[in-house]
């Protein structure tokens, strides 16, 4: 983000302001198993949670083991929490959660996850939200000053319901913490204890990972424990142990830039100190500022001197007074009086990736469906990739690692799906994370070449500049992460049917009407990170689910054909959408259809009661432009199906007819219930 501003001004690039679309609240519900008071979001605990609460040693099996409370560790303890049938630990060197500091930029995307979990609404208010972003270049006619060269939207209009935003990683843990204790398995973490080693045991089909763990808090201080456990994760930062445990190796540029981090509250005339703002002074370097949540905090990044080969920062003996210093450098002829550091750091980052997140053999990745060949420990986050801070991803990347594998892990521990399906975390993470890295260094080569018409010899020409200025927005937003085609993520013969909902990509959200209660809100918020698929069926023309409806005949396929997924793969007892949630999505007003027309899928009977769920159908929302078949490009005609993940990606569009190819798709991957 440092260099921008030349090549901004070169091209004109000024956008005008326009806030997020609304994000329509929380959707819940509850009461379903009853009448319960109290804060809903506290879930019941499960019965091993009431009867037997998390003790302070760790039990000797489990089935999942999490190493690392970061970003990547916290989403998917989160994630695994919801699920009352698997036991799951996660280890923590550190003595308690932490206090402040590390990464503070959470992109739209990763708000889409958050609201999954249930705290956008939260981070959103307490956090500063990035609309504009400044620059600052040299003064011409006065070179030792600075002075504001560009100013321009941060996100691109309706790339996400959701903001950009800015909050201390801690405060993003913390919302974690609380998921879990409110979660059914009331999952706390295990401070204090270091991972020692990782030893896997293929000819052992029900524990096969045996962990051992050191205590290291005064009162256990040289005690050992040993886990044995289905699966290991690990979570655990850039030097991560169980990364050396299975081998693997972080490749690519070593860690030779040097930067200087801190938190601040100053007093200072510069007057875009509340806006994100780079500044690229003449000869004293340069300075990314970025405003905190709460008003006055304010976070800058401050470039440091490249380092030799070998070379490490903590020889350089940086202080925060040498950060403070050359920051003051940077702003003249502004003035910058520090009164309190609340945080600061010298770090070191290059752009590193380890080939493979799992510990398959490389010889045993060609067999995917022998037993022997199945993963059984991960590496997630900066264990597995580090990126340059210009690229602002650290954080948001490793959340998205783990909210992609830990979906993945509940199915094939309940049963739910084929083991081969966990060989899609390191497929489909390593590539985008790879993607990611070649993307920022190409990025990072366009700042510094000269613009030209039509590109040249170190020149880049300024339409090619633009095109990936856009895409580099939509890189940092995390929108741009596009699976390929595998087991659980379709071809794109259909994708025409709906051009907006781009199969492999996340589900873009989009307004709709709820039809039982005439509700505005977004669709995709309907979306919770409890494991299950969605399938919105987007109705054709003239389709109000009536007697030829293709809605209504694809109702009538999952409710009573034996080959219907839902009928297959939902064990008998639960709920009908305890696996597969359809909804549908109608062209008309919600003043102009009829709920009591609707096929009896639509208004399931659910929990112990048998109580109508009422919240399946929706219409698209005809105020003010905000048509979501129009702003999808769903085929208004033909309608179709879109099937979702549940980590929020679409794995498949499909036409409402094309009911053998929907079981097709979902018998690649997934395991007849009865
Ligand atoms: C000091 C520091 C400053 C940073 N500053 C910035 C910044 O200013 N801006 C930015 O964008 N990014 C910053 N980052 C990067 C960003 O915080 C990471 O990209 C992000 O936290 C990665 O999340 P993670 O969960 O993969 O790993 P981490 O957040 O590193 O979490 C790993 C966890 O595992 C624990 N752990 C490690 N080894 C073991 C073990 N053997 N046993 C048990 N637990 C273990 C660690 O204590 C840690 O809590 C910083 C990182 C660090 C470490």
């Amino acid at each position: 983000m440092f260099f921008q501003q030349s090549a901004l001004l070169v091209l004109g690039i000024h956008t005008t302001i326009e806030q997020p679309e609304q994000a329509w609240g929380k959707v819940m519900q509850f009461h379903l198993e009853g009448f319960k008071t109290g804060d809903p979001m506290v879930l019941d605990p499960s019965e091993s949670a009431r009867t037997c609460p998390q003790a302070d040693s760790l039990p000797e099996q489990v089935d999942v083991l999490i190493v690392g409370c970061g970003p990547a560790g916290l989403t998917l303890a989160a994630q695994l929490a919801a699920f009352p049938d698997i036991s799951t630990r996660i280890i923590e060197q550190k003595d308690g959660p932490l206090q402040l500091g590390q990464a503070d930029g959470v992109a739209c995307r990763t708000m889409e996850m958050f609201e999954a979990f249930g705290f956008s609404e939260r981070l959103m208010k307490e956090a500063y939200w990035v609309n504009e972003v400044t620059f600052w270049k040299p003064d011409g006619a006065q070179p030792d000053n600075i002075v504001r060269s560009g100013r321009v939207q941060d996100t691109e209009d309706g790339l996400s319901e959701f903001p950009h935003v800015i909050l201390n990683q801690a405060r993003v843990h913390d919302f974690y913490l609380e998921a879990m204790r409110n979660s059914p398995n009331r999952l706390v973490p295990d401070y204090s204890r270091s991972l020692l080693d990782v030893e896997v045991d293929r000819s052992r089909a029900d524990y096969p990972v045996t962990v051992r763990v050191g205590r290291i808090d005064a009162q256990h201080q040289g005690q050992e424990e040993v886990v044995r456990a289905r699966y290991v994760v690990g979570c655990d930062g850039a030097r991560s142990v169980v990364r050396k445990s299975i081998g693997r190796q972080l490749r690519g540029d070593s860690a030779n830039q040097a930067w200087g981090v801190m938190d601040i509250l100053a007093v200072t005339d510069f007057p875009d100190i509340r806006l994100k703002a780079a500044i690229h002074s003449a000869s004293d370097g340069n300075v990314l500022i970025i405003p905190r949540e709460g008003g006055y905090l304010v976070r800058l990044y401050v470039e440091m001197d490249k380092l030799s080969d070998n070379e490490r920062v903590a020889s350089k003996n940086i202080t925060v007074d040498h950060l403070i210093a050359a920051a003051q450098r940077v702003f003249h002829p502004y003035t910058l009086d520090v009164k309190e550091v609340a945080w600061w750091s010298v770090y070191e980052i290059g752009q590193r990736i380890c080939d493979h997140y799992d510990d398959v053999a490389d010889d045993a990745r060609a067999s995917p469906g022998v037993l022997d060949s199945q993963p059984r420990v991960f590496i997630a986050g900066d264990a597995c990739h580090t990126h340059s801070p210009k690229a602002g991803q650290g954080m948001n990347f490793s959340m998205q690692d783990t909210f992609n594998l830990g979906w993945k892990l509940a199915s094939v521990l309940r049963g739910q799906a084929k083991p081969e399906l966990l060989h899609s975390y390191s497929q489909e993470r390593q590539t985008v994370a790879q993607e990611l890295i070649d993307f920022d260094r190409k990025w990072a080569k366009m700042f510094s070449d000269r613009p030209t018409e039509g590109g040249g010899e170190g020149g880049v020409d300024p339409k090619e500049f633009e095109h990936y200025f856009v895409k580099q927005g939509r890189f940092t937003a995390g929108t741009e992460t596009h699976y390929q085609p595998s087991l659980i993520c379709g071809d794109r013969r259909h994708q025409h049917l709906a051009e907006g909902f781009t199969i492999g990509k996340r589900f873009h959200s989009a307004p709709v009407v709820r039809l039982a209660d005439a509700r505005p809100m977004q669709l995709g918020h309907i979306a919770r990170a409890d494991g299950r698929w969605r399938m919105y069926a987007f109705a054709g023309a003239g389709d109000s689910a009536g007697t030829h409806s293709a809605v209504r005949a694809l109702c009538e396929f999952l409710s009573d054909s034996p080959d219907s997924p839902l009928k297959r793969l939902t064990q008998q007892g639960q709920d009908i959408d305890s696996v597969f949630d359809l909804r549908a999505i109608f062209q008309p007003s919600h003043r102009d259809l009829s709920l009591e027309a609707l096929p009896a899928l639509l208004l399931p009977r659910k929990g112990r009661y048998g109580l109508t769920d009422y919240e399946k159908v929706f219409c698209a929302n005809l105020k003010n432009g905000q048509d979501i078949f129009d702003l999808r490009s769903v085929d208004r005609t033909q309608g179709c199906l879109v099937i979702v993940r549940p980590d929020q990606y679409v794995a498949q569009v499909l036409p409402l007819e094309a009911h053998q190819a929907l079981a097709d798709f979902f018998a690649g991957f997934m395991l007849p219930q009865h």
